[in-house]
């Protein structure tokens, strides 16, 4: 379809199409550009709508728009919400039968299709590349660029080949888009894409409606039920670092009435695919899962992200917390942080790769932990760590909402320092911490621990409150864990200045437990339209929607999303002309849907 390059004719595809009234910030310069022929490297976070940059180009250049997309998931449900708008995609990868992929070739060659999603080392193949080669091509778009950087976290190394499209098609726009890059894989991913000399478009990294929270992990299966009760029917991602505890979590969240699935790469594809399937038909709430879990996440209605482990970088952090919230409504991403998941994350990275990658993972490390330690506003840490500069503290995450306070720790560290050091630094965290508070644990006897003058000096405070403490003695260089020694902590240069008293120390306040908040829930569709939504209308066309989404096999949201609904819910529209007007409704889905909606609109 090559419907013109004006600015009207575009908004007017918007509209009709896809029921977007108007861009979001750079989607317009983007669209506008790789329309006229240009390349362009698009940087936006999850959730900011890299996709219409080049579905809507798509529809206005000549010929088809082939997408590379690195997950089969992924590439199944854009095709589904795609075709759900009316628009000819279809896609091409090792799922399908024969006889799928041969009518797709057929549409493909016919030039039948708007757009074509393809996996990379399917595009690669030379008899594909040179049929495509006599074919009009709308454009190359390179989803999840990052894949193709070693410096990224995510290499792939079926996307190394793509390399070469610049170069084949030297007269096709080239686009390449990913979520999560700091300078260096942005540089990369350019040079091996042949993009050095496309514009960069950066769209702001902030997701103002996400609130990052930070917990101590003091006991984590309690800990994680609290909060997904305050989550009662909401969708819900649960990251942990290993398998094992993937299906721990899973089977006691399970136990306790939660519709809980695990998920981790271990597991049978089929079994997979049910769970994925299963969360996005909302008949299972909560995904326990390992990173894993994720790439092929198109979900707009994740409410929550809780990491149960720390994640062993910044960039895995924001892409995973970035699946919550992508329709824009309130969401949460809630970090256990606890001092033994710096020490396994530590060891994970030490065993393998050269001493290079080491360098580098280590690096990306201890800004993951500062960032989980920090006392200042989390989403200045976090968009500071992307080059972003926040003007203002957010006013949305749990140091802005509750701020630590500082007090004079000095006495506390010292007694902390000086029962490290009479202990010969030969100790962990957990044992230093019971000789602090006077626990008769049988290692305590072994050692003899409970014959020092240190024995129970600190049993004025809680072991909580000494992790807490022992921590920050970690953070601000007083003392470190050996992890060749059993994470043994050990003295730093100014430990013995703090224990000679020559330094004064001001810590944040231990933090026994993050207030429950407990705040007024918003239903979600207010806070989504701001309106006056019926709620019970809005639930009823929610029943609605899993219905028609079971019957026709798709997941609810390329049926209408949660914003749709409540729009509609709102709107109340009368008609079929003022159905139109309901955001994300497009003339395809007025014809599809229009009716059953409108009749359910109508009852009373
Ligand atoms: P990502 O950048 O993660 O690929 P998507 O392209 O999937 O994000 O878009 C995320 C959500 O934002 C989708 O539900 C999409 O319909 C919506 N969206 C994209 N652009 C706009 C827009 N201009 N106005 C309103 N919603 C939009
Ligand atoms: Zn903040």
């Amino acid at each position: 379809m090559a419907a013109g390059t004006d600015t009207t004719a575009m908004m007017h595809t918007l509209r009709t199409v896809f029921g977007i009234h108007e861009f979001r910030p750079h989607q317009r310069e983007i669209v506008e550009h790789v329309v006229a022929g240009g390349d362009a490297f698009v940087l936006m976070p999850t959730g900011g709508g890299k996709s219409l940059c080049y579905q809507l180009p798509a529809l206005h250049r000549h010929g088809t728009a082939v997408v590379v997309s690195p997950l089969i998931s992924l590439m199944k449900d854009q095709v589904d919400a795609l075709q759900a708008n009316g628009v000819a995609a279809a896609c091409l990868n090792s799922s399908l039968s024969a006889e799928d992929a041969s009518d797709t070739l057929r549409e493909l060659r016919a030039g039948r299709l708007d757009l074509l999603y393809v996996a990379p080392e399917r595009l690669m193949l030379s008899g594909f590349l040179d049929m495509l080669r006599d074919l009009p091509i709308a454009l190359f778009a390179i989803d999840e660029a990052h894949c193709v950087s070693q410096w990224g976290h995510d290499f792939r190394p079926e996307y190394v080949k793509l390399g070469e499209l610049r170069g084949l098609f030297p007269e096709v726009p080239l686009l390449a888009l990913t979520a999560t890059a700091d300078d260096q894989t942005r540089e990369d991913v350019r040079q091996r894409l042949g993009l050095a000399d496309a514009p960069v478009f950066t769209a702001g990294f902030d997701r103002p409606n996400i609130r990052y929270t930070v917990e101590d992990k003091r006991d984590a299966p309690r800990q994680l039920e609290r909060f997904i009760a305050q989550h009662p029917t909401d969708s819900g991602i649960v990251y942990c670092l290993s398998r094992k505890r993937v299906e721990q979590v899973a089977a006691t969240l399970k136990k306790k009435g939660v519709k809980a699935a695990a998920y981790h790469a271990g597991m049978p594809a089929p079994a997979r695919s049910k769970v994925q399937d299963a969360f996005s038909a909302d008949t299972v709430h909560v995904v326990v899962a390992t990173v894993a879990f994720g790439m092929g996440i198109d979900k707009p209605d994740v409410r929550f992200v809780v990491h149960y482990d720390m994640p062993k970088n910044i960039e895995g952090y924001y892409q995973e917390t970035g699946r919550a919230g992508r329709d824009g409504l309130p969401a949460e991403a809630l970090l256990l942080f606890g001092l033994q998941d710096v020490v396994t994350a530590r060891g994970l990275i030490e065993r393998g790769g050269n001493p290079e990658q080491v360098r580098i993972e280590m690096h990306k490390l201890s800004a993951m932990t500062a960032f989980a330690e920090a006392t200042t506003c989390r989403r200045r840490v976090l968009l500071g760590y992307f080059g972003e500069i926040l003007e203002h503290d957010c006013g949305n995450c749990d140091v802005c909402l509750d701020p630590p306070q500082l007090y004079d720790a000095t006495v506390d560290a010292q007694k902390a320092l000086s029962a490290v050091y009479r202990m010969g630094e030969r100790f962990g965290a957990g044992q230093v911490i019971d000789v602090l508070v006077g626990a008769n644990t049988e290692k305590v006897a072994k050692w003899a621990h409970d014959q020092l003058s240190v024995f129970g000096v600190g049993a004025d405070r809680s072991r909580d409150e000494w992790t807490s403490i022992i921590r920050q003695l970690i953070h601000h260089g007083y003392l470190y864990q050996d992890i060749a020694e059993y994470s043994a902590l050990k003295f730093r240069s100014g430990a013995r200045g703090v224990l000679r008293g020559e330094t004064v120390l001001h810590f944040a306040r231990p933090r026994v437990r993050v207030k429950a908040e407990k705040k007024r829930k918003i239903p979600r569709s207010v806070a989504l339209s701001g309106s006056d939504v019926d709620e019970e209308l809005f639930e009823r066309l929610r029943e609605l929607r899993r219905e028609i989404a079971a019957e026709q096999e798709v997941p609810a949201y390329v049926v209408f999303s949660d914003k749709t609904l409540a729009d509609m819910a709102a709107r109340r529209p009368a008609d079929r002309a003022e159905f139109l007007d309901v955001f994300g409704v497009g003339e395809a889905k007025l014809e599809r849907y229009g009716d059953v909606f409108l009749e359910a609109i109508g009852e009373r």
